[in-house]
This record gives structure tokens, C-alpha cells and sequence, in this order.
């Protein structure tokens, strides 16, 4: 009887691993996915490439995700120093992330989330938990299969929601690096398991040689090979070049790389981001996708709205001026959202943006004319720390004084509140105890479930929170709303003791968090347009929905 019992259930569970099996291959089936790895050189812009593909798809009709895979081992790069990672994006959910993110939201208008932003870091931990939870039953741990199959699980996550016909990873990184190879080991599996559901696009460089005055497609064919010897072999290649290539060229690189020539696609330098979907739809890349994954009946391409934007932003003459102020003026990837955003609004008004990005460190109250004098607005930068902040306070100081629109963001919003303190209400010791712990009015202040925290990484207030906005405010009549919800980033805020102070005294705080009455916004009415924002509303801004507050800062700038 027991003997019974045990084969039955055994046959049991064959029949549900059966079962669970076909159903995890149904959904696969219908989800296709599309691998963009990069070879000879870093900094190509797969996130771009991979972002304009993601908008091809979805101007046909179909549902898009993408995500990035990175190959390093912080668990998410919210540890990163700017330096090293440039901006650090921040889902809905909390969740920081690589900057390509943003590109994916702002190409797609869809908002991503943790699934879509994994790091070598995360793979492991998740693996190590397990381990020693006991779950691989004695079992040694390795990189294959343990790893790859982390790996795999992850990459089939947001498919498998059903959510999506087209899921896009972006592999980072590049072909070649010894942390890459269990991401390629991963695609190389999936291609095996998924079949035609699965293709291969390999960004690589075609360099010109000035000297000979020639293109060169060698580092092309030996970073295919590399790929070809990890096991798969790419069947579309993206080249991105300076200058447009010739037939002749594609053709070689083609019989070298074993790609067909119309699946050589070219990526070469257009005079905006913006412009790559356009470059890659001419060369039929997403015609070729769907012969290659055997996709028949697609919709007819729709790029209506992209293109409106694309022309505006082509045939506006006149320009606004906007400096934005900051202490990392050499790494404007540091501020990408920020640039994007202020590009986008711009457009909208159809103006050239002409962004001058200030130093902090450099600005004084004695050549604070020189720099600010010729701007139509004022952008005060997020950021972390002492360095560079003086020059901000100094450049809010000239703001009100001159009456220029300055639009404060995170830190930039704890900026305005210590400069008006100090020289408005004469609190000379004002400060955020993020710069002096002591200070004599620690007007901006650690938030309490801050005070108790050790660890550094994922513990800032992060991710999208409810405003309230006054209903007489300039939010108010940007987002022609009262309740809004923004994404944020940071440990500090205003201290609500001086709330009245400041009230009394010209200051107002227009947008609260309804549950903690923490500040968000916070205006000068008696100036022309002078608001700061706790919240990031640099990650809320896309080609098709520009943020309002931006709008309304472009605005009066044109003013
Ligand atoms: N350093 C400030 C804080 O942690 C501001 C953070 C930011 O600008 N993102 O509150």
C-alpha cells in the first residue's frame, strides 16, 4: 500500500513537472527574445541600439520590455560613484539602476522596474541564499549550472509574465571579459532551448583610420569569432561607425561574420539620440527581426509622434539658455535624466536647448555674473556632500536676486531652502547636518528611519511616493493636478520646525507627502519662478510625455 502511495505520487509529480513544463513553454512561445551583446570596445551605445529596436517593436503594435544584465559585482549601482557609472536611475519601485534604464523609459514610455536591471552581484546572492537555505541538496554549487541557470531564470522573468511579445536584454559589457561568460553561456543555452524564439544582435565598431583613410571591419570579425567560439553566432550585426559604410564593406564584414548582408546594419553618428530608431527602420532591421523569427502579418509601422518630435527638435531656431549647476560638469552622464529632460521640454516649446553645465566648485560671488548673467534659467543639480556646495548657494543667491527662473532638484531643493535661511532670514549657521552635523540650524535634516541605518547600499528613501500640491502653486498648474506621484532618492529633509519661519518670510511649501507631511515642493512666490523639488522628476520625463515641471521651466525661460 505505502509502496502504492509513493509510486503514485511519484508519477505525480513527473506528470506536474509535465505539466509545469508545457506551460513554462507555451508562455515562452509567445514571448520572443532578443539578445544585444557589444564587441571590440565599450561605450557604443547598446543602450541606445537596444532602446531603438525596443521602439521599432512597439511602433508595430507589439508589447516591449527591455532590461540590462551587468556583469559587476555590486549588488545594484547604487553604491557607484558617479565617476565610475555615471547617473544612477531609480525605478518606480525603489529600485537603483543602471542609467540605461532611463533611455529605455524615455524611448519607450513605459516604466521599468527591479526585474529589469540585474547585476552579476544579485546572481550570486540570490544563489548563495539558496545554498545555504539547503536548497541544492548537497549538490556542489558551480557556475555551470547554478549561475546560468540564475541567470536564465531572470532573463525569462518579465516574459513569463505574459505581459510582453518582445523581451530585449541588453548583455553589458563586452564580448571577450571573463565576467561576461556566463551571460553568453546563458544566451547560448536559450538559443538552443527557444529556438527561433530567441536571435542575437552583436553591436560592434568599425574604426576609421584617418592616416590610411580607411574603415577597418578586422576588430568586427575577431570580436564575432570570440562570440562564435563562446557558441553563438550572431544573426544580425549592428556596426556603429562615424561615417556611413560602404556596400562593399557590409558585404565583407557579412562573408567574414557569417551574417546575411541584409542583416548587416549600420549605426553611425547621427546629430541626436533620438534619430537611431529612424537610422535603423531605414536599413529594415525590424522587417529582418520578424523574417528571422519567423513573424508574419506585422502592423504597419507607426512613428507619427517620434517623428513630430524629431522635426521639431530639427527645425527650431531659437534657443534657451539654461545653466546647470553641478560638481559633474566633465561627466555629463552624471545628469543624464536632467539633460534629456531639459532637451525634451525644450522641444516641446520649440527651442534648441543650449545647456552650459557650470561647475560648482568654480563659481563665486565675484564671478557669478560672468557665468549666470547670459542664462534664461538656473538648474541646481542633485548630489552628495561638501564638495561644490557653496557655488550653488551662490548661484541661487544671483537667481533671486536677478529674478532667473531656478528650479532646484534634491539636493538642489535643500540648497534653496539653506540659502534663503541664511541670507533671508539671517541664519547664518544654516545647514543640512548631511554637511555639518552640528550645524547651528540644521534646517535640512536626517530623516528619522535614517538615524538608525548601518548599511549603505538600497537604504535612501527611494522609489515613487504621493504629493499633495496646493492648488494655488506653479506644480499645481504644471501637473494640472493635486495628487501626483514622483520617484526620489536621498536620506535628507527639510525640518518642518522651520516651516513657519520661512512661511513668514516668503517661502512656500506647496507639495507635501500626505502620509509623513515631509516637503517636496517648495516656491517663491514672489519671484518670477523659483521651485525646488525633494523628488527626481528628471526619471518621469519621456520623448512622448515630457515631466510639466520641466515644461513649465522651459517656459519661463522663454519668458
Ligand atoms: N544628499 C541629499 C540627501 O541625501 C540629496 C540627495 C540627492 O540629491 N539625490 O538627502
Amino acid at each position: 500500500m505505502t509502496l502504492f502511495l509513493t509510486f503514485n505520487f511519484q508519477i505525480l509529480k513527473y506528470y506536474c513537472t509535465f505539466v509545469s513544463l508545457k506551460i513554462n513553454i507555451t508562455t515562452v512561445a509567445e514571448t520572443r527574445y532578443i539578445f544585444v551583446t557589444g564587441g571590440v570596445v565599450s561605450s557604443l551605445g547598446k543602450g541606445i541600439v537596444s532602446a531603438s529596436l525596443g521602439k521599432l517593436l512597439q511602433a508595430r503594435g507589439y508589447r516591449v520590455t527591455i532590461q540590462k544584465f551587468d556583469p559587476y559585482i555590486n549588488i545594484d549601482p547604487g553604491t557607484l560613484n558617479p565617476y565610475e557609472h555615471g547617473e544612477c536611475y531609480v525605478t518606480i519601485d525603489g529600485h537603483e539602476a543602471d542609467l540605461d534604464l532611463g533611455h529605455y523609459e524615455r524611448f519607450l514610455n513605459i516604466p521599468t522596474t527591479k526585474a529589469n536591471n540585474i547585476t552579476t552581484g544579485r546572481i550570486y546572492l540570490n544563489v548563495i541564499n539558496r545554498e545555504r537555505k539547503g536548497d541544492f541538496l548537497g549538490k556542489t554549487v558551480q557556475v555551470v549550472p547554478h549561475i546560468t541557470d540564475e541567470i536564465k531564470r531572470n532573463i525569462m522573468l518579465l516574459g513569463n509574465t505574459g505581459e510582453y511579445d518582445f523581451v530585449i536584454t541588453e548583455i553589458g559589457g563586452t564580448v571577450g571579459d571573463i565576467e561576461s561568460l556566463p551571460y553568453i553561456e546563458s544566451v547560448r543555452q536559450l538559443r538552443w532551448e527557444l529556438g527561433k524564439n530567441c536571435l542575437c544582435v552583436h553591436l560592434t565598431y568599425v574604426p576609421y583610420i584617418a592616416a590610411a583613410k580607411e574603415v577597418k571591419t578586422k576588430p568586427t570579425q575577431h570580436s564575432v569569432k570570440t562570440l562564435q567560439e563562446q557558441g553563438i553566432q550572431p544573426q544580425i550585426l549592428v556596426l556603429r561607425t562615424e561615417k556611413q559604410l560602404s556596400e562593399n564593406i557590409c558585404h565583407k564584414t557579412a562573408l567574414f561574420c557569417n551574417v546575411d548582408e541584409n542583416a548587416v546594419i549600420q549605426s553611425y553618428d547621427v546629430p541626436s539620440i533620438y534619430e537611431v530608431p529612424i537610422v535603423l527602420a531605414q536599413q529594415k532591421m525590424d522587417k529582418i527581426i520578424f523574417q528571422k523569427m519567423g513573424i508574419s502579418g506585422e502592423k504597419k509601422l507607426d512613428l507619427k509622434q517620434w517623428k513630430d518630435f524629431l522635426k521639431s527638435m530639427q527645425t527650431a531656431r531659437k534657443t534657451v539658455k539654461i545653466g546647470l549647476v553641478g560638481k559633474y560638469v566633465e561627466l555629463p552622464d552624471a545628469y543624464k535624466s536632467i539633460i534629456e529632460s531639459l532637451l525634451q521640454a525644450a522641444t516641446y516649446h520649440r527651442r534648441k536647448l543650449d545647456l552650459r553645465l557650470i561647475h560648482s566648485e568654480k563659481l563665486t560671488e565675484e564671478n557669478a555674473n560672468e557665468y549666470l548673467d547670459g542664462m534664461d534659467g538656473i538648474v541646481i543639480a542633485p548630489g552628495f556632500g561638501q564638495r561644490g556646495i557653496e557655488g550653488k548657494f551662490v548661484a541661487l543667491k544671483y537667481a533671486r536676486k536677478y529674478d532667473k527662473p531656478a528650479f532646484g532638484i534634491c539636493l538642489g531643493m535643500q540648497c534653496m531652502v539653506i540659502e534663503y535661511a541664511r541670507n533671508v532670514l539671517g541664519l547664518t549657521q544654516a545647514n543640512s547636518t548631511e554637511m555639518d552635523p552640528d550645524a547651528g540650524d540644521k534646517v535640512i535634516d536626517l530623516m528619522e528611519e535614517q538615524k538608525n541605518l548601518t548599511l549603505m547600499g538600497g537604504s535612501m528613501r527611494l522609489g515613487a511616493y504621493d504629493c499633495r500640491l496646493e492648488k494655488d502653486s506653479i506644480a499645481y498648474r504644471a501637473y494640472q493636478s493635486e495628487q501626483i506621484r514622483e520617484r526620489h532618492r536621498h536620506r535628507y529633509e527639510f525640518n518642518n520646525e522651520y516651516k513657519a519661519l520661512l512661511e513668514a518670510n516668503g517661502m512656500k511649501f506647496t507639495g507635501i507627502n500626505p502620509e509623513t507631511g515631509l516637503v517636496e515642493v517648495l516656491e517663491v512666490p514672489g519671484l518670477k519662478w523659483y521651485l525646488g523639488v525633494q523628488y527626481h522628476p528628471e526619471y518621469n520625463s519621456t520623448v512622448v510625455k515630457p515631466n510639466p515641471l520641466f515644461m513649465s521651466f522651459i517656459e519661463a525661460a522663454t519668458k
